[in-house]
């Protein structure tokens, strides 16, 4: 059995155990995981035993401080943090209507300007002010593969390696879902221009990709990119694939009413019912925005406890539309969130604008829970164990025993939370959290943010510095 490296007893306020904040408790983690949750007392006794033997246990009071488990992002491109704050204006001087397509070309111009330094670069940036944010793991949809042209870097996995050791040196905890990408659209088998850079060869390529990465110990899910840009032919081989292997398999569906009436031209079906018929919809699935879904589709996505990623602040940007959330979670949906296109990092920001946009469609406020122990700890694990489950890491996303030590504290006198109890401070986290309140990150127990501050801030923000320089033309 592995030797832990580092040991760590921490007593803050307030820790988030079992569905609520309890005060007068500690907790024991060491790098491989956490070793004791209990009263501060039971605690103590351990860190002691430990000294006796030997063992070096550096221990810290967390004063007006609240202890909880990394929240989870399930969707990230992080190279669109290359295209922040300048898709905000209407590019073609008015003269045609700005929406999700428009925004498309303007992404897929900036995918073509990065090399592979520059997509690390961004990436570690949008990945740092994540754990700033509280995020401890991150589903990293990735899609960019290869040069412009379509040809392969010599090693073929070079944007995939980029990606893991940005999150290296942010110190997140990544999930690859590497993105199969193969055609246009209906009826537009050859990939056009820019999206060169996403299609694989073929889709043996593709599944030989997974295999090498998942033999280097890299954590992957099954990820065909949308059902525009992969055959039904081929998305029955991905869904065989995810089960036999018992992967998570992430899909882009139903984002865009669009896409619903090419599904529906192409097979008949809508993009839920599609993936349906392929025995696609299981708890190991999780489909990105489901935003367009009817009540057929609802229903049989929450019998099948599929896993929703959410991407509240992405939708609202490029118009997406309104996710019906509070239909999908009666029916049994799990609901989890994701940056996307990074225009916000905020996942409680995410979580709120949930029943928000519902508030705002209905006239009516508090559509999604009946009372406030239920709404807090619902959302507090969509940001948390959801999340983990999505991605396949049943091992966070909690504070217990044997859980990953992935977790972060909370200043209870910043002036967003300031007030708050132990009962309302789920829902005063969920409705007005700001990311400044994040006051220490550990991941695997290291500390990877100290009061505020990411050891890898100021070289990320250099090498971002960089990159925004060369797409200026400077
Ligand atoms: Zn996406």
């Amino acid at each position: 059995m592995a030797t832990p490296q580092l040991l760590l007893a921490l007593y803050p306020d307030l820790l988030w155990h079992q569905g609520t904040f309890r005060s007068g408790m500690g907790l024991l983690a060491s790098d491989l995981g956490i070793l004791t949750v209990d009263s501060i007392a039971v605690v103590e006794e351990e860190v002691a035993r430990r000294r006796q033997r030997g063992e070096y246990v550096s221990t810290r009071r967390l004063v007006h401080k609240a202890l909880l488990p990394g929240f989870i992002n399930t969707h990230s491109h992080a190279f669109q943090r290359a295209i922040r704050g300048r898709t905000e204006y209407p590019a073609t001087g008015g003269s045609q209507q700005e929406n999700f397509w428009s925004w498309r070309g303007l992404m897929y111009d900036a995918a073509t300007r990065l090399d592979p330094m520059d997509v690390e670069a961004v990436a570690q940036a949008v990945f740092v002010e994540m754990v700033k944010a509280g995020i401890t793991r991150v589903g990293e949809f990735h899609y960019l593969h290869h040069r412009p042209d379509g040809t392969l870097y010599e090693d073929p996995d070079e944007l995939t390696n980029r990606i893991l050791r940005a999150a290296a040196s942010a110190g997140i905890k990544v999930t690859l879902l590497r993105s199969f990408y193969q055609r246009q659209g209906v009826g537009r088998p050859q990939p056009e221009g820019p999206q060169r850079i996403f299609c694989d060869p073929s889709v043996e390529f593709y599944l030989e990709t997974l295999e090498r990465l998942r033999k280097r110990g890299i954590q992957v899910g099954v990820t065909p990119h949308s059902v525009r840009a992969v055959t039904r032919e081929n998305l029955a081989i991905l869904v065989d694939y995810a089960r036999k292997n018992n992967l998570p398999f992430h899909i882009h569906a139903s984002e865009q009413p669009r896409e619903i009436e090419e599904c529906l031209q192409e097979h008949g079906r809508r993009p839920v019912e599609l993936l349906a018929d392929l025995d696609a919809l299981r708890d190991k699935t999780t489909l990105v925005h489901a935003v367009h879904v009817n009540e057929g589709e609802i229903r049989a996505i929450g019998k099948a406890g599929v896993s929703i990623a959410s991407c509240p602040t992405t939708e609202r940007n490029l118009g997406d539309g309104i996710v019906p959330a509070a239909a999908l979670l009666q029916a049994g949906a799990f609901f989890t969130f994701g940056t996307d296109s990074q225009c916000q990092i905020c996942l409680p920001e995410d979580a709120r604008q949930l029943e928000y946009h519902l508030r705002l469609k209905n006239l009516q406020r508090c559509l999604m829970f009946q009372d406030q122990v239920s709404a807090g700890r619902t959302f507090l694990q969509m940001l948390t164990v959801n999340g983990a489950r999505s991605l396949g890491q049943e091992q966070e996303g909690r504070l217990e025993v044997g859980c990953s030590s992935n977790f972060f504290s909370l200043n209870l006198e910043h002036l967003s939370l300031a007030g708050a109890s132990a009962d309302s401070l789920p829902l005063d986290i969920v409705f007005s959290f700001e990311n400044s309140a994040v006051s220490d990150v550990w991941v695997e127990a290291q500390e990877v943010v100290s009061d505020g501050y990411h050891r890898a801030e100021k070289q990320a923000l250099r090498n971002l510095a960089r990159v925004f320089k060369k797409l200026r033309g400077g």
